[in-house]
């Protein structure tokens, strides 16, 4: 069933999640996704690859909101039998004294050219293991901190032990985030010289030789984001065989930091936008974090309607995305209005069958969709309502937001009843609305159908940021806190504009935020000649989703990060 993809060596992309398709839950947010993205352009592009994730049975979770605004989790049982194919290889790990024997999952990835790539999703559901060992696979980002780190051990050593057992021959590892660290572990204790050539208080470890095969992606600079393990969990869970000693020397005295190994492991390091590598440089002293930002998957997030755009005035772009910078010249006005408004009607439909709302076309849609966390700043928006309902006398608008908490952070699921609270409070002057279940078909539908992408994080927390980028692909310009991705993206009234200065003292967002949409935004939107209009959309598209796309982004890993 894998002989199509072990006659050549390929490089195998290690995270925890993975946003394959939206009937899959194996997925919370940007990071899966980008990590989909990252395998649907290898397949277009025919870079040899092998993904390795976990099945995550249980999905994320599936949100409901109630009418207070309270948000309700679901585990949503997937099967993995509808998507994928049982592939008949098994291996055992040691977990926490026990032998956890670990299958996979077989999926198809399959770009446009033809070209193919597996992915395979780690399971411990299987009937030889203890009872609590099948549910390690179950949650993705569930349970306690010794579940998490069995979890990582399956994804980094399983996964590891998984590619051998199958036959996949791998060229290099591409470890995203610390979750899948271990990994290298395993490879140090392949890579050992004979005890003969070690002279004492030597280690045996080939490092080098380790250090050459992996490359690292830092996604996030949230501390909370890094995991840590005390070494009496480690010593506890982990494969005894391993000498903690030297694990030490890699990952921290005081506690096993997964971020701190997978930097020493490995002999590329980058963050995922300019500004991010320049913090993470900063926070991981001694390391040369390099930079690739982050893009998204071209026709994955182009609305059916640009497909068809692109199609006929730029074909090849699904392949070569940097055509799209032709979009300014080649494209007639019309034509991208036209696009545009289906796409908009596609998402007011969609809003209507979830909610019942009809939102008005004629209006602008302010879109805001993303993980619902204090850094994000979902609220900014409402920060003075006073205000923004002055600004909607003048210039009528419509909000449409989405997002998810997790399902351990108590102050995200109160920003969902603030917002919640927000919208019956404008009720009658601006219509608010909420959808519940933030997944990748509601992300298509929104950042292509409203008018006006909003983002507003906290600087310098927001690493990149795509959601901005599928806007830009479908002609949507950006309102944006310079940070993260829109620091590269932003040309001021030409692919969207600024709030703020990017200054981290940010007590004046809110009011720049409306400065912007008052004085700015909505007048160029409401003037009479929509050419000028248009041309930010054409803004949009040729300066920004000609680069901010995953195609650019995987050229770069290929010839920086795989070939050394
Ligand atoms: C793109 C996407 C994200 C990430 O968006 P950000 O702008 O990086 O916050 C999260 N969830 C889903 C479903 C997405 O499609």
């Amino acid at each position: 069933m894998l002989d199509e993809f072990t006659h050549g060596p390929r490089v195998a992309y290690f995270s925890m999640e993975i946003a394959l398709r939206n009937e899959i839950p194996t997925y919370a947010g940007g990071l899966g996704v980008l990590a989909g993205d990252t395998v649907r352009s290898a397949a277009d592009l025919m870079i040899p690859m092998v993904a390795v994730s976990l099945v995550s049975r249980a999905g994320y979770f599936h949100q409901q909101i109630d009418a207070q605004g309270r948000q309700v989790a679901q585990a949503v049982f997937w099967e993995p039998e509808r998507w994928t194919r049982a592939l008949d290889a098994k291996i055992a790990v040691p977990i926490d004294g026990r032998t956890v024997w670990v299958g996979a999952w077989l999926y198809v990835v399959e770009g446009h050219m033809g070209g193919r790539q597996p992915v395979l999703l780690l399971d411990t559901d299987l009937n030889e293991n203890h009872p609590e060992d099948r549910e390690i696979t179950h949650y993705l980002y569930g349970g306690d901190t010794a579940y998490r780190l069995k979890q990582e051990i399956v994804l980094g050593i399983g996964g590891l032990r998984m590619l051998q057992a199958l036959g996949v021959t791998v060229r290099h590892y591409h470890m995203n985030e610390g979750h899948s660290a271990l990994l290298g572990l395993e490879l140090l204790r392949w890579y050992t010289y004979p005890t003969e050539d070690v002279r004492p208080g030597e280690s045996h470890y080939n490092l080098p030789r380790v250090r050459d095969l992996c490359s690292f992606t830092t996604h996030t600079p949230i501390e909370a984001g890094h995991d840590r393990f005390s070494y009496e969990l480690v010593q506890r869970v982990l494969d005894s065989d391993f000498d903690i000693e030297s694990i030490k020397h890699l990952a921290g005295e005081d506690n096993l930091n997964m971020t701190r190994l997978a930097l020493n492991l490995s002999e590329y390091v980058n963050g995922v936008a300019k500004k991010h590598a320049e913090v993470s440089n900063a926070m991981f002293p001694g390391y040369r974090v390099h930079a690739i930002t982050n893009g998204v998957h071209p026709f994955t997030w182009a609305a059916e309607s640009f497909r068809q755009l692109y199609n006929h005035y730029l074909p090849g772009w699904c392949h070569e995305p940097q055509l799209l910078m032709r979009a300014d010249c080649c494209i007639p006005d019309a034509a991208i209005w036209e696009s545009h408004v289906q796409a908009k009607q596609y998402l007011i439909k969609k809003v209507q069958a979830i909610t019942g709302v009809s939102l008005d076309p004629k209006l602008p849609i302010i879109g805001y969709a993303r993980r619902m966390t204090a850094y994000k700043r979902p609220g900014l928006l409402f920060s003075d309502i006073e205000r923004l309902k002055k600004i909607a006398r003048h210039h009528p608008f419509q909000v449409v937001l989405a997002g998810k908490a997790h399902a351990h952070d108590e102050n995200g699921k109160h920003l969902i009843e603030q917002l919640y609270a927000h919208a019956r409070d404008l009720a009658g002057t601006i219509t608010v609305i909420y959808l519940p279940e933030y997944n990748i078909e509601l992300a298509q539908a929104l950042t292509a159908g409203a008018d006006v992408w909003l983002n507003t994080p906290l600087p310098p927390l927001e690493a990149s940021g795509t959601s901005g980028m599928k806007a830009a692909l479908n002609g949507v310009p950006s309102l944006s806190i310079l940070d993260g991705w829109w620091m590269e993206g932003c040309i001021e009234g030409v692919t969207g504009w600024a709030i703020g200065d990017g200054m981290e003292i940010a007590d004046g967002d809110g009011h720049e935020l409306y400065d912007k949409l008052e004085q700015v935004v909505f007048p160029l939107y409401y003037s009479n000649d929509r050419s000028n209009w248009i041309k930010v959309m054409k803004g949009a598209i040729s300066k920004n989703a000609s680069y901010f796309n995953s195609h650019r982004m995987m050229r770069r890993y290929a010839t920086e990060a795989y070939i050394r």
